[in-house]
């Protein structure tokens, strides 16, 4: 059955990976995901490197999660790929028996201006796959709550989310979004727009100062609401939390408390987002079990229906 399928009968729990970057981090992911699999996902995500950098780890990385069997949903972007070589490198997902997709433009590598590749934008990704591969392939798209970083408006931006369901999109993971009044008026306003894709809410844990305002800050300007500056101003690690050698000496401490309240209100926004309905929670697994482990059984999400 196709998630989003699944998705409009009950709240889908998922993760999402990355490829490791080196060999022993390769070689720790099975153990990774096995862990993860005790929670019984109904998918596992992998992310896929600008530039197609990270093309063949992705692959390896999706065998892993058939292999502990669940099913493997491969991030694919436009970046730097053309019709050809997106033709191909799809075919050979579906030979490996990967057959569901996230379509993203991707994000632009530093310094470039444009994809580099035949398409601009995330739309013609998916009518070309729909084109290209009739039904094969279940098609995830990217909404971002918060309108993303460069779009004209929000409301262009839900325009853009319409025309990716009308292009044959079949349910959307979102961006993270730390601000939940601005998520209901998201909520509200593709309503209106007529999209009726199953939103899958892609969840942030929040374990690491630094992380978090990377995360917040770097791409996505995603708003940080109070309670989360109070948390990174309760615990900050002086000078700043990027700092290699900080001179706190309650670094350590720090690190670790941080964390714990990080866990517990990366908890009460998965409560949020389950007490509006959302049809599946997507956790950025971060490729740590440990820490995963003690959001999904602290918050319940696969004991309390
Ligand atoms: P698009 O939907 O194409 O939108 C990009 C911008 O262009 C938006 O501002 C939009 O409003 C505008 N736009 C779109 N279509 C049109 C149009 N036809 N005319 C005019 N304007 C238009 N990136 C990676 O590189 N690898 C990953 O693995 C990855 N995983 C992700 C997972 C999730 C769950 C999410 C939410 C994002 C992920 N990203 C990843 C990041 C994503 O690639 C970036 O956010 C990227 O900047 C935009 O991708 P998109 O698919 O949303 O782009």
């Amino acid at each position: 059955m196709k998630l989003s399928e699944m998705m409009k009968e009950k709240q889908l729990l998922s993760f999402e990976l990355f490829p490791p970057k080196t060999d022993k981090g390769m070689a720790n992911l099975p153990g990774t995901i096995e862990k993860l699999c005790e929670f019984k996902p109904e998918y596992i995500s992998c992310t896929y490197g600008a530039g197609g950098t990270n093309v063949g780890k992705n692959m390896d990385v999706c065998k892993m999660i058939q292999d502990a069997g669940t099913v493997p949903v491969t991030h694919f972007t436009c970046i730097g790929n053309t019709r050809e070589g997106i033709k191909d490198q799809l075919q050979n997902y579906l030979d490996n028996g990967v057959d569901h997709m996230l379509a993203l433009r991707g994000d632009l590598p530093f310094g470039w201006t444009g994809t580099g590749g035949d398409f601009k934008y995330a739309t013609d990704l998916v009518a070309y796959v729909r084109k290209e591969f009739g039904d094969k392939i279940e098609i995830a798209v990217a909404g971002s709550p918060e309108g993303h970083i460069s779009c004209r408006s929000l409301d262009a931006d839900v325009a853009v989310l319409k025309q990716k369901q009308d292009n044959g999109a079949d349910y959307i993971m979102t961006q993270l979004c730390w601000d939940m009044e601005q998520f209901k008026r998201w909520q509200d306003k593709i309503d209106k727009a007529g999209v009726t894709m199953p939103v899958d809410v892609g969840i942030m844990p929040i374990l690491d100062q630094a992380a978090t305002i990377n995360m917040a800050l770097s791409r996505n300007a995603c708003v940080m609401p109070r309670a989360l500056c109070e948390l990174i101003s309760k615990y900050w690690i002086f000078p700043n939390p990027f700092d290699k050698e900080p001179f706190d000496a309650a670094a350590a401490q720090k690190k670790e408390d941080f964390k714990k309240a990080g866990i517990e209100y990366t908890i009460k926004q998965i409560d949020e987002y389950r007490a509006l309905g959302v049809n599946g929670i997507h956790l950025y697994a971060l490729n740590k079990w440990k820490d995963v482990t003690d959001i999904i059984n602290e918050s319940g999400i696969r004991t309390l229906v």
